[in-house]
C-alpha cells in the first residue's frame, strides 16, 4: 500500500510537470514576432477601428499604412490568412520593412487571422517559430496553424455550413478564415474577423486586394494566381509579365460555386478587385519527411524530390528545394506586376511603390538582407 502511494505521488508529480512544461510552450505561442516598420509606414491602425466588436479579442490585428505624397489608388495586401504558409506573411513583412509609396496608398495586414498564429496544427510536428539570419543578428518569426485557435472558437460542428451560400464543408473548416468570407457581424469568431476585413475594404474604398498563400507541392493550384472575374484583366496582364521575367505562374478564374474565399466573396461583396497568389511550401505538404525550421526555410525535402520524379507534383522539385526567399520573391514581384497592370487600366488612380527587393535580389542576397535591425 505504501509503495502504491509513493508510485502514485511520483506519477502525479511527473504529470503535473508535463502539464506545466506543455502549458508554458503553448502559451509562448501568444508572443508576436517583432515587425520593424521602414520609413515608408506612416500610420498603424487596428482592424477593430473598422469593426469594434473585435477590440480586445485575438481577432484584432494590425494594419500598416504606407502613403505616397500624391493621392492615387489603394491596394491592400493580406498576409497570414493561413499562418502555416510563411511566404505570405513574410512577403507582407518585407513590404512593411522596405516599401515606400510615391503615389497612392498601400495597406498591409501581415496577420490576417491573428488567432491562428497563436497555436500549431495538432500532430503535424510543425516548429513554433523559425529564425532568419541577417547581417545585424537574427530575427525570429512565428509558424502557426491554418485555422483559428480552438480557444477562440469551439466546438467545431460536424458540418460547416457557409452562411451566405449554404455550402457544406467539413466541420473543422468553420475555423478557416478563407472559407468564412464575407463574414457576419453576429457570426462565429472567424466570421467576425472576415466581416471586419470586408468592412475595412468597404470603408477605405480599396481598389485592389491581394491575398498571399502557399500550398502543398502536390496541390493542383500552385505557383498560381486566382482572380475574381472583375480582376481577370489585370491578373492576366500581370501573369504574362511574370512569365516574360522567367517566373512560371498559372492563372485560374475564381470558381463561382466555391464559397468563403477572398477572391470570390471580397469580389462579390465589396468593390475591390480580388486576387490570390500561391507558392509551394513543402512544410505543409502531406508527402514531406522531417518537419522542422530547416524545411520551412529551404523547402528542401528528399521525399518531394522522389515524388517529383514519379510525376506526382504540380510544381518542379529538385534537390535545391523552394527556399523562402524564392517564394517571397514570387509574391512581391507578383504584387508589383498586379499594381502595374492596375495602373495601366486606371491612370487617374495610379499606385507607385518603390524600394521593393526584386526576385533576383532576394534570391542572390537572401531574405535577411531585407529585414530591419530589431530595436
Ligand atoms: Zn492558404
Amino acid at each position: 500500500m505504501k509503495g502504491n502511494k509513493f508510485t502514485a505521488t511520483v506519477f502525479l508529480i511527473i504529470s503535473l510537470l508535463c502539464c506545466f512544461i506543455s502549458g508554458k510552450a503553448f502559451s509562448a505561442m501568444k508572443e508576436e514576432e517583432p515587425i520593424i516598420p521602414g520609413s515608408g509606414v506612416v500610420e498603424e491602425k487596428m482592424l477593430s477601428e473598422y469593426f469594434s466588436p473585435l477590440k480586445g479579442t485575438n481577432g484584432d490585428t494590425r494594419i500598416y499604412v504606407l502613403k505616397g505624397k500624391e493621392p492615387g489608388g489603394k491596394v491592400l495586401v493580406l498576409g497570414g490568412t493561413h499562418p502555416n504558409e510563411p511566404s505570405g506573411y513574410m512577403s507582407a513583412i518585407t513590404l512593411i520593412e522596405n516599401a515606400k509609396l510615391q503615389k497612392g496608398t498601400m495597406y498591409i495586414i501581415p496577420r490576417s487571422n491573428n488567432s491562428a498564429f497563436t497555436h500549431n496544427d495538432p500532430q503535424e510536428g510543425s516548429p513554433q517559430r523559425f529564425t532568419i539570419k541577417t547581417s545585424h543578428g537574427e530575427r525570429w518569426f512565428r509558424y502557426g496553424s491554418r485555422a483559428t485557435n480552438p480557444l477562440d472558437q469551439w466546438p467545431d460542428p460536424d458540418v460547416y455550413i457557409h452562411a451566405s451560400s449554404g455550402q457544406r464543408l467539413s466541420g473543422s473548416e468553420t475555423r478557416n478564415i478563407n472559407r468564412a468570407y464575407p463574414g457576419r457581424p453576429d457570426g462565429t469568431f472567424t466570421e467576425k474577423v472576415c466581416f471586419g476585413i470586408a468592412e475595412f475594404i468597404r470603408s477605405e474604398d480599396i481598389d485592389l486586394t491581394i491575398d498571399l498563400h502557399e500550398a502543398s507541392p502536390e496541390y493542383p493550384v500552385i505557383n498560381a494566381t486566382v482572380a475574381h472575374e472583375r480582376a481577370m484583366p489585370i491578373a492576366s496582364k500581370a501573369v504574362i509579365e511574370l512569365q516574360l521575367k522567367g517566373i512560371q505562374m498559372g492563372l485560374e478564374p475564381s470558381p463561382k460555386n466555391f464559397h468563403g474565399l477572398t477572391h470570390r466573396e471580397l469580389g462579390d461583396y465589396t468593390d475591390t478587385l480580388a486576387v490570390l497568389m500561391e507558392t509551394a511550401n513543402a512544410a505543409q505538404g502531406r508527402l514531406r519527411g522531417r518537419t522542422d525550421e530547416h524545411l520551412v526555410l529551404t523547402g528542401k525535402d528528399k521525399e518531394y524530390v522522389k515524388a517529383a520524379k514519379l510525376g506526382r507534383l504540380f510544381v518542379p522539385y529538385d534537390e535545391n528545394g523552394h527556399p523562402l526567399e524564392e517564394r517571397v520573391g514570387r509574391h512581391v514581384t507578383g504584387i508589383m506586376e498586379l499594381v502595374k497592370a492596375y495602373n495601366e487600366q486606371n491612370p487617374d488612380r495610379g499606385i507607385v511603390i518603390e524600394n521593393v527587393p526584386s526576385y533576383d535580389e532576394l534570391l542572390n542576397k537572401g531574405l535577411g538582407e531585407f529585414l530591419n535591425p530589431a530595436d
